[in-house]
């Protein structure tokens, strides 16, 4: 039909390429503010284990960390390897503040998604970011995981809850500890909104990174404790193996 509008005038195509590269400041020559050189360098994860996302050197393989004791949670969906650059690119997210560079890896993870969900991954009923202490969201002034899980949440029609989950007193930072002490801090460390109903759900904690996998494991053995029927989790990046 003639008032129909055309996508190829001229116009349009010029509001679509008017996006620099956040990366090297280039035109982008895709709809995001990243170019299509800079997303190909992007460590993306290749072969990982099917439950954890731990990078491995074949694909469809179960990580031996997973199969000596399976975790609470169903299955991770990472789309990068936490590697350079992304990690300097997560960096200065979460600790400089730059929204637009969360906004695009935010982006580009629900691409991931998406597609998994159209190669079968059951889509979850509810989304639930990992709190920050008290003491860390004063000193940062937002959380990483929420703002993630709401990006998530409108690019992908999931719904999402921000109180579910809670943190019940400030943890050391986790950085700074061995893996048994990260454990032993965090067995405690979450709780549930006392009005929070999880029974028969399956949910999908949302993260930034997934490192020694402690903390996602800690919050999906609370919320199976409470009934859901299932927890995933989405993270941008998974660290691989200490020396890998
Ligand atoms: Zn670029
Ligand atoms: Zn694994």
């Amino acid at each position: 039909m003639r008032c129909q509008p055309t996508h190829d005038n001229p116009v349009y195509i010029w509001l679509k390429n008017a996006q620099s590269c956040l990366l090297c400041d280039e035109p982008s020559d895709s709809p995001q503010a990243l170019c299509s050189a800079c997303e190909a360098e992007l460590p993306w994860l290749g072969s990982h284990c099917r439950i954890c996302a731990l990078p491995l050197a074949t694909m469809g393989l179960i990580c031996g960390a997973c199969l000596r004791k399976p975790p609470a949670f169903e299955r991770v969906e990472a789309a990068w390897r936490y590697d350079f650059p992304l990690d300097s690119l997560i960096t200065r997210f979460k600790h400089q503040a730059q929204w637009p560079l969360g906004r695009l890896l935010g982006e580009l993870l629900s691409h991931h998604l998406q597609h998994a969900f159209s190669e079968g991954l059951t889509r979850p009923d509810l989304l639930l970011p990992v709190p920050l202490s008290s003491r860390r969201l004063r000193q940062r002034g937002f959380n990483q995981a929420g703002m993630l899980a709401r990006w998530l949440s409108q690019s992908l029609q999931l719904t999402l809850n921000e109180h579910l989950l809670q943190r019940r007193q400030d943890t050391p930072a986790q950085q700074q500890l061995s893996a048994a002490q990260r454990r032993r801090n965090l067995r405690q460390a979450f709780e549930l909104a006392p009005d929070g109903q999880v029974k028969g759900l399956h949910l999908a904690v949302v993260d930034d990174v997934l490192t020694t996998g402690a903390t996602a494991e800690s919050i999906a053995r609370l919320l199976r404790k409470a009934g859901a029927a299932r927890v995933d989790v989405y993270c941008l990046a998974r660290t691989p193996k200490p020396g890998d």
